[in-house]
Order: C-alpha cells, then structure tokens, then sequence
C-alpha cells in the first residue's frame, strides 16, 4: 500500500507546507479513516485515476455532483463550447434564466430561484432571507445535518431539546449561536414542544430531507409531513436543503419523492454538473425580498458563472431522459442488495441505510435513525473496511458518516465488482 502510493504522500507532505492540512476542505485529508488522501489525477465515467496510476471505482463522485459520472460526452461538449465565448461576464446570460427555468419547472414548490456558488452560500442566503421576511430570529437545525459552515449552522446540540446552542467551532461567537436550536432529527414531539415554547420566534426550520451527512438517515414515515405542518401552524420558514439530495433522490429531489412543499429550498451540486453552483429558491411572496427586487441582500461576483451553469443545463436534461431514476435505482439495490450478502456471508450484522442512489453502510447492528444511534457505529471498523476497499480499488467517502453515491456510468460489472471487494474486505474486518 505504502509503494502503491507513493507519489500521493510526496504530493501530501508537499501540500501540507502550503495548504492548512493539505487539503481546501476537511474531510478529504482522510484522517478520520487514519491515513492520509489519494492525489487524483483524471476521472472518466465510473473510474478515477491516481497519480501513482492506480485506478478506482469511485463511490464519492465528487461529493455527489457526478451523478453521470466523470466526463460525461455531452457535459464536456458544452463546456467546450462555452469556452469559445468567455469565462465571466459579471453581467446577465440567457444560460441563467435557462438553468433557472429548468429548475423551477422541476420543483413545484419554487415560483423563483437565485444562484449562488456553493452549498454554503445557498444555505446562508436562505436563512438571512428567512429571517428577514419573518421579523424574527431563531432557526432550528436538526443534530447530524450539515449545512455548510456558515457560523449560525455550525452548531452542536445540547442535550435538551432546548439548551441553547454550543458552537461545534471556535470563532463561533456565543451570540451567534444563542440564536440556534438543535433537536434530533425523526423526532417530532420533541420539535413540536420547542415550537409550543419558541414558536413565535422562529424564523425557520432548516433540514436535509434524507441526511446524508451522518451517513444516510431516512427519514421515518410522516416526519417530513409533520415538519410541513408545524413550520406552517407557527408561521416559521421551512427551508428543505437539498444540496444533496435535488436531482438525486428523484428529479428535482427528496421534495418531489416524499410531496413536501417547502417555504424555500437550497440546491448545489449535481445542478452544477460538477462545477461550482449552489441555488436558493421558492415561493414568489418570499424571493421577492431578496434585493434588487426586495431588501435582503446577497450578491456574487461569480454568480451564474457561465460554465458552472453551462455543465449544469447539460447534466440536467441528461437527467429528463426517460429511465434515469428508474436506472440509477435498479443499480444501487442491486449494490445494497450485494453489500448486505456480503456482509452476511462474512459473519458481520451491519445496518444498511439507502435512499435512491445515496447508500450508507454503518457498522453497527442496532437501527439507525438519528445522531445519537449513527453515532454508535464502529468507526475503527469503517476505517478498517475503508482502507481494504481502496487497496482492492473501490473509493469509498473516507467517514463512516458521508453517503456511498451510486452514478450512471457505475456498471453491472462494476458494482459485481465492488461487491466481491466488500465480501473479502468485511471477512478481513470480522477477523479483527
Ligand atoms: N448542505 C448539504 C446538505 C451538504 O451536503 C453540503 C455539502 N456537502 C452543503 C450544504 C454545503 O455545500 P458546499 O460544500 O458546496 O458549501
């Protein structure tokens, strides 16, 4: 494994020189899997490639955004024409009303939507916006989900359902954080006595509808009709972020699958076809705050950047075709099915959570369905299990808490392929 990697650990040690941890986002430093990253060089399809030249079946895809895979002909053929014409304008392109259009056909609860660069800007502008149309200040955030790291979203829950927040960062000021309530995600009661004593003072509720940033949490039957219901009895914003989720969990996203109307949504990812984007949008009454034509402002140099909305138009009429979902489905239960075998065959009880195409394997055999039972994986095991499905060539996210993301290009043979790597690599994890 050391000599397979040879030229990544050079690249790291000369990265971590320059570069806080060596890496520009946290988690790719591969340290809560104890070791250190693979340098990638090129993707195509289902596949990357090191720079040591090993090649890997890719189960991250970027974070999510590659659901077509690496290098997809037709994303490539418009960027390459889009190129032609210029890089940034900083003034309006047709491209964008174009991506708008698209997005707001898909999504019906969305009357408007605002582009942005990144996940984090989507979430951050959707709260101002929430608390600028209500008046009022608090948000409420669920234990586990992941919103970017905007300071108000960067909070850890107490133990109570209503202590105040603890910043999870330093830099966090307590004033900031005061402002956010944390409760456990799946548990309406204790959501509805923060309301019955709160309530009046919510500006909104933000949630991922299938958490997808403590491995995958379904959301149980009702949970997000009842949120639906309790954010409109008091008045709150529901925001539905669906950074991951939209255009994954169906067209459009986890909305469209489970029939929630959400006050606002927040997009990134797959609608940027793998270039930077991030989205905030919905009804009318409430997007029209937003400034120029309403008082609450946001901005962005990049906004709209004509690539990053360029591969997203692409990747998105890719996704109207017929049979998509119904393909990216087939594929990952055929995945989940053969990792649970597996993990039987070698003598391992884990708990398998998917929801379409973002699959999670917890090592661990009681149910998950919130923060505090996730938490009881066994991450010594995943580490374990992450490290042998890499040296067998299968790319895993490098925490037991982040989604498997199935894609398009992923292959029959291709997940055959994974799935014989996990029976080897589970038996090798059983042993331990
Ligand atoms: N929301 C969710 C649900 C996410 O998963 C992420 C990132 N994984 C974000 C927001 C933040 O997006 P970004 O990293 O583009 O800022």
């Amino acid at each position: 494994m050391q000599e397979k990697l040879k030229k990544s650990r050079q690249l790291y040690s000369e990265a971590e020189k320059v570069i806080p941890g060596g890496v520009n986002s946290p988690v790719r430093a591969f340290k809560s899997v104890g070791s250190t990253p693979v340098f990638i060089k090129r993707g195509q399809g289902a596949l990357i490639e090191d720079v040591d030249g090993n090649t890997y079946l890719d189960y991250v895809g970027s974070w999510g955004p590659l659901v077509l895979g690496h290098r997809h002909p037709k994303v490539m053929e418009a960027l390459h024409q889009c190129l032609e014409q210029g890089t940034s304008f900083g003034a309006p392109t047709e491209l964008e009303t174009e991506l708008a259009r698209i997005i707001v056909d898909a999504l019906p609860a969305m009357d408007m939507v605002r582009l942005v660069n990144s996940g984090t800007e989507a979430t951050m502008s959707a709260i101002r916006l929430a608390r600028g149309y209500t008046g009022r200040d608090k948000i409420v955030k669920f234990e586990g989900c992941y919103h970017g790291h905007a300071d108000f979203l960067l909070i850890k829950a107490g133990s109570g359902a209503l202590t105040l927040g603890v910043p999870t960062s330093p830099g966090v000021p307590q004033s900031t954080a005061e402002h956010t309530i944390t409760v456990p995600f799946n548990h309406l009661d204790i959501l509805r006595k923060v309301f019955e004593e709160t309530g009046q003072e919510i500006a909104a509720v933000i949630v991922e509808p299938v958490p997808g940033n403590m491995g995958v949490v379904p959301p149980l039957p009702g949970y997000l009709k009842g949120l639906r219901a309790l954010t409109r009895e008091y008045g709150a914003v529901l925001i539905i972020d669906e950074v991951m989720t939209g255009f994954r969990s169906a067209y459009g996203g986890a909305q469209v699958l489970f029939d929630i109307e959400p006050d606002l949504t927040c997009l990134g990812k797959i609608i940027g076809g793998g270039l930077p984007v991030g989205a905030y949008g919905g009804k009318r009454e409430i997007m029209s705050q937003v400034a120029p034509s309403g008082p609450v402002y946001q901005a962005g140099t990049l906004s709209g950047n004509p690539l990053a909305v360029t591969a997203g138009i692409a990747t998105l009429k890719i996704l109207q075709e017929e049979g998509v979902y119904e393909e990216l489905e087939t594929k990952s239960a055929q995945l989940e099915k053969g990792l649970r075998e597996a993990a039987g065959a070698a003598g391992l009880n884990l708990i398998f959570k998917r929801v379409g195409s973002m699959l999670c394997t917890f090592f661990t055999s009681d149910d998950v369905y919130d923060f505090e039972t996730a938490t009881r994986s066994n991450t010594e095991q995943y580490a374990h299990f992450f490290k042998l499905m890499l040296d067998k060539g299968v790319y895993l996210a490098p925490s037991q808490y982040e989604a498997a993301f199935m894609s398009l290009a992923h292959t029959k043979e291709h997940i055959e392929r994974t799935i014989e790597a996990a029976y080897h690599s589970f038996a090798e994890v059983a042993r331990l």
